[in-house]
């Protein structure tokens, strides 16, 4: 039998935690009367009772995107709100995908757990989807998350945004290492306006973006820009090898024929 799997816990302002499942991270935001669970991970663990541990309010639970790394443990829940572009994807994320997931994190040092404790608890029922796009609210009571249509890393990339904590939630659309090299991710171009929405989007000084245990500021989301910028320059490729770009302290992966 698998060891419990041994999730990470973090408070990171009041009524705001981070848990750290090793592949990614996820957030329980909690309200006067509700709380909303900011990604479900990769699924390795009981990730719903390291929620109830957290919190004894009723739930949402919201995707930022349909990657195997947030949406992989959405068997254990009833509902999951997703932008419609992302909810075509939901059903490729199958557990045998899960799986190949966590092995090639192990092989490459990404996941610092051993893999006897991963235990993947198997989709019996896909959650009811709700589809949701700009301007949807969460109120959690005494507390409201905006969501915002951010495409790049994947065409249906959602951020979340709570000005009266001044922060903003950011999946992986603008990481210090920024993957665009997927079938379902825009073209590098793409990402640009999504970055320049926000930079210009008021409320916010913290970032905190998945894949981190750190927030990160503005002044990292100008960097991803000027390194996206620096790349769209560049001309496309008819092979579509998939390849690294560098500036700075930002990365890219991206698929040559991604460009224009
Ligand atoms: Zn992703």
């Amino acid at each position: 039998m698998a060891k419990e799997f041994p999730y990470e816990i973090k408070q990171i302002a009041p009524g705001i935690h981070l848990i750290n499942e090793s592949f990614s991270t996820m957030f329980v935001v909690q309200g006067d009367t509700r709380a909303l669970i900011i990604d479900c991970g990769t699924g390795t663990g009981d990730f719903k009772s390291v929620i109830e541990s957290i919190t004894s309010l009723p739930y949402d639970l919201v995707a930022t995107h349909a990657h195997v790394d947030h949406i992989g443990g959405r068997g254990q829940f009833s509902d999951i709100f997703i932008s419609a572009a992302d909810a075509a994807k939901i059903k490729s994320v199958t557990p045998a995908y899960r799986r190949i997931y966590a092995v090639s994190n192990k092989l490459t040092g990404m996941n610092k757990v051993p893999l006897s404790s991963v235990n993947f608890t198997p989709v019996k029922l896909e959650p009811t989807v709700h589809i949701i796009g700009d301007g949807y609210r969460f109120d959690l009571g005494g507390r409201v998350l905006e969501v915002l249509e951010t495409p790049g890393h994947t065409c249906g990339s959602l951020c979340l945004l709570s000005k009266s904590d001044g922060i903003i939630f950011t999946g992986d659309v603008a990481n210090e290492f920024l993957f665009m090299w997927m079938s379902n991710c825009t073209t590098v171009e793409a990402v640009l306006p999504t970055l320049d929405r926000l930079l210009s989007t008021d409320g916010y000084e913290t970032v905190w973006a998945s894949h981190t245990t750190e927030p990160m500021t503005r002044e990292d989301i100008v960097k991803c820009r000027e390194c996206v910028a620096a790349l769209s320059k560049r001309k496309n490729s008819v092979l579509p090898f998939i390849k690294m770009f560098k500036q700075g302290d930002s990365v890219i992966i991206y698929r040559a024929t991604h460009i224009h």
